[in-house]
Protein backbone atom coordinates (compact mmCIF):
# COMPACT_ATOMS: atom_id res chain seq x y z
CA UNK A 1 0.00 0.00 0.00
CA UNK A 2 1.14 3.42 -0.83
CA UNK A 3 -0.21 6.39 1.01
CA UNK A 4 -0.47 10.01 0.25
CA UNK A 5 -0.54 13.08 2.73
CA UNK A 6 -4.33 13.05 3.45
CA UNK A 7 -4.88 9.49 3.90
CA UNK A 8 -5.63 7.73 0.60
CA UNK A 9 -3.90 4.99 -0.24
CA UNK A 10 -3.18 3.32 -3.49
CA UNK A 11 -2.89 -0.86 -3.80
CA UNK A 12 -3.33 -3.92 -5.38
CA UNK A 13 -5.08 -6.84 -3.74
CA UNK A 14 -3.67 -10.16 -5.08
CA UNK A 15 -6.27 -12.97 -5.55
CA UNK A 16 -6.53 -16.24 -6.65
CA UNK A 17 -8.95 -14.89 -9.77
CA UNK A 18 -6.73 -11.80 -10.30
CA UNK A 19 -4.90 -8.80 -9.18
CA UNK A 20 -7.37 -5.52 -7.80
CA UNK A 21 -6.28 -1.96 -8.16
CA UNK A 22 -7.64 -0.25 -4.89
CA UNK A 23 -9.28 2.16 -4.29
CA UNK A 24 -11.85 -0.44 -5.60
CA UNK A 25 -15.83 -0.13 -6.29
CA UNK A 26 -17.50 -3.32 -6.26
CA UNK A 27 -20.82 -3.75 -8.43
CA UNK A 28 -23.32 -5.97 -6.38
CA UNK A 29 -24.30 -9.27 -7.32
CA UNK A 30 -26.86 -10.28 -5.11
CA UNK A 31 -27.73 -13.72 -6.53
CA UNK A 32 -24.94 -14.43 -8.99
CA UNK A 33 -25.95 -12.51 -11.09
CA UNK A 34 -25.14 -7.83 -10.68
CA UNK A 35 -29.23 -7.18 -12.17
CA UNK A 36 -29.24 -6.15 -15.69
CA UNK A 37 -25.60 -6.89 -16.91
CA UNK A 38 -24.08 -9.93 -18.79
CA UNK A 39 -20.68 -10.85 -17.55
CA UNK A 40 -18.90 -10.01 -20.68
CA UNK A 41 -20.22 -6.52 -20.09
CA UNK A 42 -18.55 -6.96 -16.51
CA UNK A 43 -15.37 -8.02 -17.71
CA UNK A 44 -15.41 -5.39 -20.92
CA UNK A 45 -15.92 -2.42 -17.98
CA UNK A 46 -13.49 -3.50 -16.09
CA UNK A 47 -14.78 -4.90 -13.22
CA UNK A 48 -12.04 -7.35 -11.29
CA UNK A 49 -14.62 -8.27 -8.28
CA UNK A 50 -17.65 -8.34 -7.77
CA UNK A 51 -20.55 -9.03 -4.40
CA UNK A 52 -22.25 -12.51 -4.17
CA UNK A 53 -24.92 -12.74 -1.18
CA UNK A 54 -24.41 -15.90 1.22
CA UNK A 55 -28.05 -15.16 2.73
CA UNK A 56 -29.53 -15.49 -1.03
CA UNK A 57 -27.23 -17.91 -2.08
CA UNK A 58 -27.98 -20.22 0.88
CA UNK A 59 -31.72 -20.38 0.61
CA UNK A 60 -31.24 -21.14 -2.88
CA UNK A 61 -29.74 -22.82 -4.37
CA UNK A 62 -28.07 -23.50 -1.55
CA UNK A 63 -24.35 -23.13 -0.70
CA UNK A 64 -23.81 -27.16 -1.18
CA UNK A 65 -24.89 -27.61 -4.67
CA UNK A 66 -22.65 -24.96 -5.49
CA UNK A 67 -20.39 -26.73 -4.15
CA UNK A 68 -20.99 -29.96 -5.73
CA UNK A 69 -21.19 -27.74 -9.38
CA UNK A 70 -17.39 -26.55 -8.85
CA UNK A 71 -17.97 -23.37 -6.46
CA UNK A 72 -19.20 -20.25 -7.09
CA UNK A 73 -16.92 -18.95 -9.84
CA UNK A 74 -17.96 -22.19 -12.08
CA UNK A 75 -21.31 -22.11 -11.41
CA UNK A 76 -22.13 -18.36 -12.25
CA UNK A 77 -18.48 -18.47 -14.98
CA UNK A 78 -17.10 -15.79 -13.47
CA UNK A 79 -12.80 -16.23 -13.58
CA UNK A 80 -12.18 -13.05 -11.30
CA UNK A 81 -12.68 -12.24 -7.95
CA UNK A 82 -15.71 -13.02 -5.16
CA UNK A 83 -16.54 -11.18 -2.61
CA UNK A 84 -19.01 -12.89 -0.23
CA UNK A 85 -20.82 -10.92 2.65
CA UNK A 86 -21.74 -13.00 5.83
CA UNK A 87 -25.47 -13.16 5.27
CA UNK A 88 -25.85 -11.09 8.46
CA UNK A 89 -27.25 -8.22 7.33
CA UNK A 90 -30.09 -9.70 4.99
CA UNK A 91 -31.01 -11.72 8.09
CA UNK A 92 -31.81 -8.74 9.97
CA UNK A 93 -33.92 -6.63 7.42
CA UNK A 94 -35.39 -9.65 4.88
CA UNK A 95 -35.97 -12.27 7.09
CA UNK A 96 -39.27 -12.69 9.67
CA UNK A 97 -39.32 -14.06 13.17
CA UNK A 98 -35.70 -13.67 13.74
CA UNK A 99 -34.44 -14.59 17.34
CA UNK A 100 -30.44 -13.53 18.40
CA UNK A 101 -28.99 -15.25 20.92
CA UNK A 102 -25.20 -15.86 21.77
CA UNK A 103 -25.07 -18.98 19.76
CA UNK A 104 -26.36 -16.99 15.95
CA UNK A 105 -29.21 -15.68 14.69
CA UNK A 106 -32.80 -17.99 13.64
CA UNK A 107 -34.67 -16.89 11.32
CA UNK A 108 -37.55 -17.54 9.01
CA UNK A 109 -36.63 -17.50 4.91
CA UNK A 110 -38.46 -14.60 3.06
CA UNK A 111 -38.64 -17.60 0.38
CA UNK A 112 -40.83 -20.42 1.87
CA UNK A 113 -40.69 -19.55 5.43
CA UNK A 114 -38.51 -22.32 6.42
CA UNK A 115 -36.43 -21.92 9.78
CA UNK A 116 -32.93 -21.86 9.57
CA UNK A 117 -30.20 -20.76 12.15
CA UNK A 118 -27.17 -18.91 11.02
CA UNK A 119 -24.01 -18.83 13.53
CA UNK A 120 -20.47 -17.37 13.28
CA UNK A 121 -19.53 -20.67 12.35
CA UNK A 122 -22.21 -22.04 9.47
CA UNK A 123 -21.63 -18.49 7.82
CA UNK A 124 -17.59 -19.07 7.27
CA UNK A 125 -18.76 -22.69 6.32
CA UNK A 126 -21.41 -21.57 3.76
CA UNK A 127 -18.70 -18.89 2.58
CA UNK A 128 -15.93 -21.49 1.98
CA UNK A 129 -18.23 -23.89 0.19
CA UNK A 130 -19.04 -21.04 -2.63
CA UNK A 131 -15.01 -20.79 -2.96
CA UNK A 132 -15.30 -16.72 -2.10
CA UNK A 133 -11.74 -15.28 -2.45
CA UNK A 134 -12.83 -12.99 0.25
CA UNK A 135 -15.30 -14.00 3.13
CA UNK A 136 -16.90 -12.00 5.56
CA UNK A 137 -17.61 -12.50 9.12
CA UNK A 138 -21.29 -12.85 11.06
CA UNK A 139 -21.87 -9.78 12.61
CA UNK A 140 -24.71 -8.28 14.62
CA UNK A 141 -26.29 -5.58 12.65
CA UNK A 142 -28.79 -3.07 14.52
CA UNK A 143 -31.49 -0.59 13.62
CA UNK A 144 -30.16 2.70 13.47
CA UNK A 145 -30.21 4.66 15.52
CA UNK A 146 -30.41 2.56 18.29
CA UNK A 147 -29.50 2.89 21.99
CA UNK A 148 -25.81 3.28 23.77
CA UNK A 149 -26.31 0.06 25.13
CA UNK A 150 -27.72 -1.85 22.12
CA UNK A 151 -24.87 -0.77 20.24
CA UNK A 152 -23.20 -1.64 23.10
CA UNK A 153 -24.14 -4.95 23.20
CA UNK A 154 -23.81 -5.69 19.91
CA UNK A 155 -20.11 -4.69 19.86
CA UNK A 156 -19.23 -7.34 22.32
CA UNK A 157 -21.43 -10.04 20.45
CA UNK A 158 -19.82 -9.04 17.08
CA UNK A 159 -16.24 -9.18 19.01
CA UNK A 160 -17.22 -12.87 19.98
CA UNK A 161 -18.77 -14.00 17.05
CA UNK A 162 -16.01 -12.87 14.96
CA UNK A 163 -13.15 -14.88 17.31
CA UNK A 164 -15.41 -17.60 16.90
CA UNK A 165 -15.39 -17.47 12.95
CA UNK A 166 -12.18 -16.78 12.52
CA UNK A 167 -11.14 -19.84 14.52
CA UNK A 168 -13.55 -21.84 12.69
CA UNK A 169 -12.34 -20.85 9.20
CA UNK A 170 -8.62 -20.95 9.94
CA UNK A 171 -9.29 -24.64 11.10
CA UNK A 172 -11.36 -25.59 8.04
CA UNK A 173 -8.61 -24.11 5.58
CA UNK A 174 -5.69 -25.60 6.88
CA UNK A 175 -7.80 -28.96 6.94
CA UNK A 176 -8.58 -27.95 3.07
CA UNK A 177 -5.03 -27.13 2.81
CA UNK A 178 -6.55 -24.14 0.81
CA UNK A 179 -5.08 -21.03 2.35
CA UNK A 180 -6.21 -18.61 -0.77
CA UNK A 181 -9.11 -17.19 1.05
CA UNK A 182 -9.33 -14.21 3.12
CA UNK A 183 -11.98 -13.17 5.80
CA UNK A 184 -12.34 -10.16 6.73
CA UNK A 185 -13.50 -8.78 10.44
CA UNK A 186 -16.74 -6.27 10.29
CA UNK A 187 -16.40 -2.85 12.76
CA UNK A 188 -19.67 -2.07 14.57
CA UNK A 189 -20.34 0.80 17.31
CA UNK A 190 -23.23 2.52 15.77
CA UNK A 191 -22.38 6.30 15.98
CA UNK A 192 -20.23 6.09 19.05
CA UNK A 193 -16.88 7.41 18.51
CA UNK A 194 -15.59 5.13 21.61
CA UNK A 195 -17.23 1.63 20.45
CA UNK A 196 -16.57 2.25 17.10
CA UNK A 197 -12.66 2.37 18.93
CA UNK A 198 -13.25 -0.54 21.16
CA UNK A 199 -14.75 -3.02 18.33
CA UNK A 200 -11.74 -2.04 16.17
CA UNK A 201 -9.13 -2.87 18.52
CA UNK A 202 -11.35 -6.10 19.53
CA UNK A 203 -10.85 -7.47 15.86
CA UNK A 204 -7.32 -6.52 15.56
CA UNK A 205 -6.43 -8.72 18.63
CA UNK A 206 -8.09 -11.26 16.37
CA UNK A 207 -5.96 -10.55 13.33
CA UNK A 208 -8.19 -10.76 10.19
CA UNK A 209 -6.46 -10.64 6.65
CA UNK A 210 -8.61 -7.18 6.36
CA UNK A 211 -11.14 -5.33 8.11
CA UNK A 212 -14.15 -4.02 6.80
CA UNK A 213 -16.61 -1.43 8.83
CA UNK A 214 -20.43 -2.07 8.86
CA UNK A 215 -23.18 0.23 9.85
CA UNK A 216 -23.19 2.97 7.94
CA UNK A 217 -24.82 4.79 5.52
CA UNK A 218 -27.61 3.72 6.95
CA UNK A 219 -29.10 7.21 6.90
CA UNK A 220 -27.11 8.78 9.26
CA UNK A 221 -25.45 12.14 8.24
CA UNK A 222 -22.19 11.78 5.55
CA UNK A 223 -20.04 13.76 7.95
CA UNK A 224 -21.36 10.96 10.50
CA UNK A 225 -20.47 8.13 8.69
CA UNK A 226 -16.87 9.77 7.62
CA UNK A 227 -16.36 10.58 11.17
CA UNK A 228 -17.07 6.91 12.33
CA UNK A 229 -14.97 5.67 9.44
CA UNK A 230 -11.98 7.52 10.46
CA UNK A 231 -12.39 6.16 13.70
CA UNK A 232 -11.93 2.83 12.16
CA UNK A 233 -8.93 3.56 9.29
CA UNK A 234 -6.68 5.43 12.32
CA UNK A 235 -6.06 2.50 14.28
CA UNK A 236 -5.98 -0.40 10.88
CA UNK A 237 -2.97 -1.79 10.37
CA UNK A 238 -1.12 0.00 6.73
CA UNK A 239 -0.91 -3.15 5.67
CA UNK A 240 -4.18 -4.44 5.73
CA UNK A 241 -7.10 -3.55 3.53
CA UNK A 242 -10.31 -1.68 4.44
CA UNK A 243 -13.76 -2.29 3.43
CA UNK A 244 -16.47 0.87 3.85
CA UNK A 245 -19.49 -1.37 3.11
CA UNK A 246 -22.54 -0.58 1.37
CA UNK A 247 -21.04 2.94 0.64
CA UNK A 248 -22.04 5.13 -1.62
CA UNK A 249 -22.89 8.19 -3.98
CA UNK A 250 -20.79 8.93 -6.55
CA UNK A 251 -19.75 12.69 -4.81
CA UNK A 252 -19.52 10.89 -1.80
CA UNK A 253 -16.63 8.23 -2.72
CA UNK A 254 -13.63 10.03 -2.79
CA UNK A 255 -14.50 11.35 0.41
CA UNK A 256 -14.32 8.00 1.70
CA UNK A 257 -10.92 7.23 -0.04
CA UNK A 258 -9.61 9.60 1.57
CA UNK A 259 -10.33 8.57 4.91
CA UNK A 260 -7.67 5.36 3.51
CA UNK A 261 -10.91 3.20 2.60
CA UNK A 262 -9.52 0.94 -0.31
CA UNK A 263 -12.63 -1.06 -1.05
CA UNK A 264 -16.66 -0.25 -1.71
CA UNK A 265 -19.54 -1.74 -2.41
CA UNK A 266 -23.38 -0.03 -3.05
CA UNK A 267 -26.87 -1.34 -4.95
CA UNK A 268 -26.77 2.47 -5.89
CA UNK A 269 -25.76 2.45 -9.39
CA UNK A 270 -27.36 -1.02 -10.66
CA UNK A 271 -30.78 -0.21 -8.42
CA UNK A 272 -30.91 3.95 -10.15
CA UNK A 273 -30.28 2.47 -13.22
CA UNK A 274 -33.56 0.48 -13.10
CA UNK A 275 -35.34 3.20 -12.11
CA UNK A 276 -34.00 5.34 -14.53
CA UNK A 277 -31.98 7.43 -12.51
CA UNK A 278 -27.86 7.53 -14.04
CA UNK A 279 -24.53 9.17 -13.10
CA UNK A 280 -23.28 11.84 -15.00
CA UNK A 281 -20.13 13.84 -15.03
CA UNK A 282 -22.32 16.51 -14.35
CA UNK A 283 -24.47 14.85 -11.56
CA UNK A 284 -27.78 12.66 -11.52
CA UNK A 285 -30.24 12.84 -14.38
CA UNK A 286 -33.51 11.34 -14.33
CA UNK A 287 -34.14 10.18 -17.71
CA UNK A 288 -37.83 9.73 -17.58
CA UNK A 289 -37.94 13.21 -17.68
CA UNK A 290 -40.15 14.80 -20.85
CA UNK A 291 -37.58 17.14 -20.51
CA UNK A 292 -35.15 14.61 -22.53
CA UNK A 293 -38.08 14.04 -25.02
CA UNK A 294 -35.96 14.86 -28.16
CA UNK A 295 -32.48 15.07 -26.50
CA UNK A 296 -29.99 13.73 -29.27
CA UNK A 297 -27.29 13.98 -26.97
CA UNK A 298 -25.72 10.66 -25.26
CA UNK A 299 -26.54 10.03 -21.58
CA UNK A 300 -23.17 11.52 -20.59
CA UNK A 301 -21.33 13.65 -23.63
CA UNK A 302 -17.56 13.03 -21.72
CA UNK A 303 -18.69 8.89 -21.30
CA UNK A 304 -16.66 6.59 -23.42
CA UNK A 305 -18.74 3.80 -22.21
CA UNK A 306 -20.74 1.66 -25.41
CA UNK A 307 -23.78 3.16 -24.34
CA UNK A 308 -23.20 7.29 -25.03
CA UNK A 309 -21.05 6.01 -27.93
CA UNK A 310 -24.28 4.77 -29.80
CA UNK A 311 -27.72 5.67 -27.75
CA UNK A 312 -29.69 8.88 -27.33
CA UNK A 313 -31.43 10.01 -24.25
CA UNK A 314 -34.66 10.40 -26.44
CA UNK A 315 -34.27 6.48 -26.99
CA UNK A 316 -33.54 5.88 -23.43
CA UNK A 317 -36.17 7.58 -22.24
CA UNK A 318 -38.80 6.01 -24.57
CA UNK A 319 -37.39 2.41 -23.72
CA UNK A 320 -38.34 3.66 -19.86
CA UNK A 321 -41.66 4.99 -21.37
CA UNK A 322 -42.45 2.14 -22.83
CA UNK A 323 -41.16 -0.19 -19.89
CA UNK A 324 -38.37 -2.09 -21.99
CA UNK A 325 -35.97 -4.50 -20.63
CA UNK A 326 -33.27 -3.28 -22.37
CA UNK A 327 -33.61 0.57 -21.04
CA UNK A 328 -32.68 -1.16 -17.60
CA UNK A 329 -30.08 -3.13 -19.15
CA UNK A 330 -28.89 0.37 -20.96
CA UNK A 331 -28.79 2.24 -18.04
CA UNK A 332 -27.46 0.09 -16.20
CA UNK A 333 -24.08 -0.69 -18.33
CA UNK A 334 -23.44 3.22 -18.42
CA UNK A 335 -23.93 3.38 -14.26
CA UNK A 336 -21.18 0.66 -13.43
CA UNK A 337 -19.20 2.41 -16.36
CA UNK A 338 -19.46 5.60 -14.53
CA UNK A 339 -18.69 3.95 -11.31
CA UNK A 340 -15.37 2.28 -12.51
CA UNK A 341 -14.08 5.15 -14.49
CA UNK A 342 -15.04 7.62 -11.43
CA UNK A 343 -12.82 4.52 -9.20
CA UNK A 344 -9.82 5.03 -11.96
CA UNK A 345 -9.91 8.67 -11.77
CA UNK A 346 -9.61 9.14 -8.23
CA UNK A 347 -6.73 6.28 -8.34
CA UNK A 348 -4.99 8.69 -10.96
CA UNK A 349 -5.56 11.26 -8.75
CA UNK A 350 -3.86 9.22 -5.97
CA UNK A 351 -0.92 8.94 -8.17
CA UNK A 352 -0.87 12.52 -8.79
CA UNK A 353 -1.49 13.81 -5.16
CA UNK A 354 -4.56 15.78 -6.25
CA UNK A 355 -7.10 13.61 -5.17
CA UNK A 356 -8.75 17.07 -3.20
CA UNK A 357 -8.87 19.20 -6.14
CA UNK A 358 -10.68 16.16 -8.04
CA UNK A 359 -12.89 15.67 -4.88
CA UNK A 360 -14.23 19.74 -4.41
CA UNK A 361 -14.51 19.78 -8.02
CA UNK A 362 -16.72 16.57 -8.57
CA UNK A 363 -18.91 17.93 -5.49
CA UNK A 364 -19.20 21.45 -7.43
CA UNK A 365 -20.87 19.85 -10.38
CA UNK A 366 -23.00 17.80 -8.52
CA UNK A 367 -24.46 20.67 -6.44
CA UNK A 368 -24.87 22.69 -9.62
CA UNK A 369 -26.61 19.72 -11.30
CA UNK A 370 -26.91 18.57 -15.40
CA UNK A 371 -27.47 21.73 -17.47
ZN1 LIG B 1 -21.96 6.07 -20.76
Amino acid sequence: MKADAGGARRGRLTTPHGAIETPVFMPVGTQAAVKGLRHEALEELGARIILGNTYHLYLRPGHELIRKLGGLHKFMSWDRAILTDSGGYQVFSLSELRKITNEGVRFRSHLDGSEHLLTPEKAAEIQLALGADIAMVLDECIETPSPREIAQAAVKRTTAWAKRARAFFLQQALRNGELSQWQFGIVQGATFTDLRRESTQQLLEIDFSGYAVGGLAVGEPHAVTCEMAAVATELLPREKPRYLMGVGRPEQLADYVALGIDMMDCVLPTRAARHACVYTSEGRVIIKNARYAQDQRPLDPVCSCSVCKRYTRAYLRHLFAAGELTAAILATHHNIHFYLDFMRQIREAIEFGNLAKFSSEVQARYAAGPA
